[in-house]
This record gives structure tokens, sequence and C-alpha cells, in this order.
């Protein structure tokens, strides 16, 4: 449990870890953690344990807070024997990251953002989202009595304001260009020592490291093929890849994974610049997708996943609003009710095994981001039936 440094993903520059630094001062790319070259996973009893607890070697840093644990991480790895024969792949595994305290893999990334800020005596965390990273970090900011500043659009519908509003946070909505308050909030936070865990903050990217570990022990250490990210700034899918490059690093597993980027057609910057063969993103001019939770116009991890991609030979892929709405219902007919943008995987998945990229002896898994309950606007999407009889009748109705 050394304290690392954080490093620049694409100049290499270095910085130091108690201070807030999040992108490079020479070229503007995202910061990581160093990675860890060894370590050991803290077998101990997973009743009791926490996440934190349990990778804990793989954290930078020295002691943690496990008492702000709400829980988070350790969700189920199912198998899904139809859903792999649909798409006609050996086999189709669900991280199912619906199971997290709000409801998406956010809070893993959270947590680990408030155990930094706790580190440096910062009292005063906060985040820009319309998503799930805002309830998110305001139920660890509520769990840790800080105070919590979320930054939301000015235009956000109640829907999503309300499940945000619950933990009284000091909710903001902000009139202006949404893409800018990502860049505006880091200068503030550093400026007034506020520490946003915004999308890709280089340790809410460790927290999604959590995410592989999982994988890899619940796999038994047998690597699949391939790994299904729904992405949208791509701090989960830097996470998850950072995540099996220190367990391989740290002589745990024997090959790594592919990673393969999913976005929604109506806006995938990410796919766009990879299917050209560029390794810089450009902004999607109009985005526009069923899949709110990853409709980010310019991705600020973006140049990173597709340096990802391509040092691992990854693959990025973009689907339809129409895959998207069909993949959500194969997926709740398995008994699986994800939001829209936590479906984007699967489809991604038909579509490159009906492309031919994907094989008949792939084992893949899909991350299965964000619960179903959180956009429920997207039932109208989906042909819900119900019957109706007289009591006295049921029986011979049935
Ligand atoms: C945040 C989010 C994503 C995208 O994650 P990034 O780290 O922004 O790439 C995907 N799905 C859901 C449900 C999310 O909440
Ligand atoms: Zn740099």
């Amino acid at each position: 449990m050394l304290e690392k440094g954080l490093v620049c993903t694409n100049c290499g520059r270095t910085y130091e870890l108690n201070q807030l630094h999040y992108r490079c001062e020479s070229c503007a790319e995202p910061l990581e953690v160093e990675a860890f070259e060894s370590g050991e996973i803290i077998r101990g009893n997973p009743m009791t344990q926490s996440m934190l607890m349990r990778y804990r070697e793989f954290f930078p840093f020295k002691t943690l807070d496990d008492s702000l644990s709400l829980g988070e991480g350790f969700t189920p790895l199912t198998a899904s024997p139809s859903l792999a024969s649909r798409a006609g792949v050996s086999q189709v595994y669900l991280k199912n990251e619906s199971q997290n305290p709000t409801w998406s893999f956010k809070d893993r990334g959270s947590l680990s953002g408030l155990q930094h800020a706790l580190k440096m005596g910062i009292t005063r965390i906060g985040t820009v989202s319309t998503g799930n990273m805002a309830p998110s970090v305001a139920a660890y900011g509520a769990r840790a009595k800080l105070e919590t500043i979320i930054l939301v659009n000015e235009n956000i519908p109640v829907e999503k304001l309300a499940p945000i509003g619950i933990y009284s946070p000091r909710l903001i909505k902000v009139a202006g260009d949404y893409g800018s308050m990502y860049y505006e909030s880091l200068a503030i936070g550093a400026r007034q020592g506020i520490y946003f865990i915004n999308s890709d903050a280089p340790l809410r990217v460790e927290g999604s490291k959590t995410i592989a570990f999982e994988i890899c022990e619940q796999l038994n250490f047998e690597m699949p093929d391939y790994v299904v990210v729904p992405t949208s700034a791509g701090g989960n899918l830097r996470g998850i890849e950072k995540g099996f490059r220190e367990f391989f690093r740290a002589g745990l597993i024997s090959r790594r994974p592919k990673i393969i980027a999913a976005q929604a057609a109506g806006c995938a910057p990410i796919v766009k610049a990879f299917d050209k063969g560029e390794l810089l993103v450009t902004r999607e001019e109009h985005p526009h997708t069923i899949a709110h939770a990853i409709e980010n116009p310019l991705p600020p991890s973006g140049n990173q996943v597709l340096r990802i991609l391509k040092a691992g030979e990854g693959r990025a892929v973009s689907v339809t609003e129409e895959a998207i709405i069909d993949a959500q219902a194969r997926l709740a007919e398995e008994g699986f009710f994800v939001q829209p943008a936590a479906a984007v995987g699967y489809a991604g998945v038909l579509k490159l095994r009906d492309e031919g990229f994907l094989e008949a002896s792939h084992r893949v898994v899909v991350i299965l981001t964000g619960g179903g309950l959180k956009y429920t606007a997207a039932l109208e999407e989906h042909r819900l039936s119900a019957e109706t009889c007289p009591l006295e009748k049921l029986a011979e109705w049935i």
C-alpha cells in the first residue's frame, strides 16, 4: 500500500497525488494513478468485507475509512446461456451493476473519490451530472456528512432532479453550455477546495477497477475474450482496463480480455473516431438518444479510450435506437431490467456477431451499467400487455 503518484495517460508527466490534479498541464489529457505492479486480494469474509478492503492493496491509500461504505460493489456476474445462444457466442456473462446502492456502477468511484477527498482534508465534494453520477455523489456526500455541490443543467427534467434532491445536496441548476461545466467545475474546485468527483476523475477511475477485479474472481481467473462497456465520458472503461492491467502485472491473471466500447449511434464520438482510425474525438454536434446516461457529445476521456482500444486490440461499436430498445427487452426476458444506456452493451454484442467480428467460440462479459427504474420513460417504447377479468371467472380464465 504505497502512496502512488499521478501520471498523464498521454505524455507520462507525473503529478503528486496529495494535490487536486485531474488533467495534464502540458497536454490537457486525463491523469491516472500510477499502475500497481504487485498486490494480493485480501480474502476476508465477503459477508462483512467491503470492496475497498478486499482490494485495498490496489488502492493508493495507506488507510481507508471503511465506515463510509454503502455496500457498493460485489455485484453478481450471471451467465446467460439463452442470451449467448441468441447472439451465437459461447457464453454471455452479465455484470449487474444495477445492484449498487444508487443503482449504477458510479457508486464504486464515488466512494474511492470520497476517500481521496478525506485524505486531503477536503470537506466539500461535488460533481457535474444529469444522470447517475449526481445521485451517487449526493448519497455518499450525505453518508459522510459533507457539503455536497451538484451542478446540473438548468433544463433538467423533474424525474431526474428528484432522485438527486432526496439526498439534500446543494443542487445548483446552471444556465449555459453544459459541456463547458465539466472544465469550469475543475477550475472552481481547484481554487475553492471543492473535490469534484467527475466522470473521469483519477480516483473515480480507481473505483471502476474493482469491476475488473470482481470479474476475475467470479470467473475463477479464466479470462473471457471480450468485455463490453457502454461508454460515455470513458471513465468506467478506463477503470476496467486498468483493473485487468494491474491484475495481469501482479501475476493474478495470465492474459487480459479485450475491451469493446459500446455507444448509441445518436451520440457516438468515440466510435466515429475509432472507425476512421483517429486518436482524437471530435464533438458530436447533435446528440440524440434514448440512452441518456451515455449522451456525452465530447467525452473528456475519449482520446484515452481510443488509445486503450488501439493498444489492446479493442473495438468500438455503435447501435441504433431500435437495437437498444430491443436489447432492453431481451435482457428483461432474461430477468434483468436495465436502463437503455446499460442495454447498449448487449446490442453491441448482437451487432458484432452479425458482422462476424465476434465468433462462436467467444466468451463475452457485458457490463449492465445501471438499473431500469432510473428511467421509466423508456417503458413507453415497449409493448406491455395486461388482461382484466372478474374474480368469479378467474379460475376459468387462467
Ligand atoms: C455513467 C454511465 C455510463 C458511462 O460511463 P462513463 O464512465 O461516463 O463512460 C454508462 N451507463 C450508465 C448507466 C451510466 O450511468
Ligand atoms: Zn500530458
